[in-house]
């Protein structure tokens, strides 16, 4: 068949990738450069998402953890294994059961993963390994085991085993508009494809709009955002934001030490950057675990969720995946980047 994949994000590239595999004729369009957008503004964790565990999305983790294995084998010089810690303090949103209960099924769903499963740590060992951290009411914590990526060069290499696999790839394509008989429309020309798939992450719903279609799924759109600060991070620590239950990330990154995220809603038509509030915000709930230091911010950058419309507060809402097909035209709705070639097979399941 040929087919037309909208959108150079993860989900694009791992959409086309699978779909060339399979033996189809793909061409991707991306109206600007690969992995510019959401999929290199993201927290660099291959992960099953513990925290998804608290909403029962347990399919999802699962998933989740299967896909975080299956990229450290595929591309193990741009991810490795990665070793969190959640300190648990007193006064905190979850006890000491429910975090150890969480890990112990979180380690179940894993399977039979070749990462070492949880284990409790004791205040002191923390205060060793993370010698700025908090003392006031620090009852210990546990470790577990995740992932991290660089997510825009691993993206790359996606693209790079979808060119070998046949797949042509234009940047600065703009798709205006497509249809349900396989059309799409870009400023210069005008293709007929077996199937189009609108894999345009946070736009995919506004592409439909642009089209003349009705979405039949609402998208949320949720920026987070980012911080990177100067000092060397040693050990990657899952904390609560100070007097909520949100969570967030302090992580070894490039040298340096990446903190986020946020939750704050978006309009397509604002600039995707961490506003000053978000800025301040990380920085308080950093400076509440690291109260002696005094942080230096070298970068920031952020990126916008696409996630299933439905949930009054962002954290509570899925980060699930909808594929609707309408004719020859199939949208995806949300997914996560760990997950996006299982997608993709989901993707070519539906193509045929
Ligand atoms: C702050 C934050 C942290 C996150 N952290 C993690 C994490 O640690 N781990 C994890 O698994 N997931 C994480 N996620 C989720 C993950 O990053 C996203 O779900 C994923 O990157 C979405 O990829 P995508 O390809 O669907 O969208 P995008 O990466 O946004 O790609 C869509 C592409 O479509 C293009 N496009 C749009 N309209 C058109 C058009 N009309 N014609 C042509 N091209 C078009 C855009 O230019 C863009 O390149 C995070 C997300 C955010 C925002």
């Amino acid at each position: 068949m040929r087919i037309g994949v909208v959108g150079g994000g993860i989900n694009g590239l791992c959409c086309a990738w699978e779909l060339a595999r399979r033996g189809h004729a793909v061409r991707l369009f991306e109206r600007d450069r690969l992995m510019q957008a959401t999929s290199q503004a993201s927290s660099k964790l291959l992960h099953g998402g513990l925290r998804y565990i608290e909403k029962g999305e347990f399919r999802l983790v699962r998933e989740a953890l299967h896909e975080r294995d299956a990229w450290l084998r595929r591309a193990p010089e741009l991810a490795h294994p990665l070793r969190l810690v959640v300190p648990q303090y007193a006064g905190g949103r979850r006890g000491r059961l429910t975090i150890g209960l969480g890990l112990w099924i979180y380690d179940r769903l894993a399977g039979d993963s070749a990462l070492p499963g949880h284990r409790h740590v004791c205040g002191s060992d923390l205060l060793r390994r993370v010698p700025g951290l908090r003392r006031d009411g620090l009852r210990g914590g546990y470790e577990f085991s995740d992932a991290q990526m660089d997510d825009y060069r691993l993206g790359l290499w996606v693209a790079e085993q979808a060119r070998q696999a046949g797949v042509r790839i234009g940047e600065g394509e703009e798709v205006i508009r497509c249809d349900e008989d396989g059309g799409a429309h870009t400023a210069a020309d005008a293709y007929r494809f077996d199937r189009i798939l609108n894999v345009t992450g946070p736009w995919a719903e506004a592409l439909l709009h642009r089209s003349g279609l009705t979405a039949p799924v609402r998208l949320d759109l949720v920026r987070g955002s980012h911080l990177i600060l100067e000092r060397r991070c040693e050990q990657a620590l899952l904390l609560e934001v100070p007097g909520e239950k949100r969570i967030f990330f302090v992580l070894p990154w490039q040298g340096h030490t990446l903190v986020g995220t946020t939750e704050v809603r978006q309009r397509l038509d604002e600039a995707i950057s961490p506003s000053v509030e978000e800025e301040r915000d990380l920085l308080r709930a950093y400076g509440h675990y690291f109260p002696t230091e005094t942080p230096v911010v070298v970068g920031r950058f952020a990126g916008v969720r696409p996630l299933l419309a439905g949930a009054a507060n962002p954290s509570d809402a899925s980060r699930d995946s909808v594929i609707h097909r309408s004719g020859r035209l199939i949208t995806v709705f949300g997914g996560k980047w760990t997950t996006a070639m299982a997608l993709a097979r989901r993707v070519a399941g539906m193509v045929c």
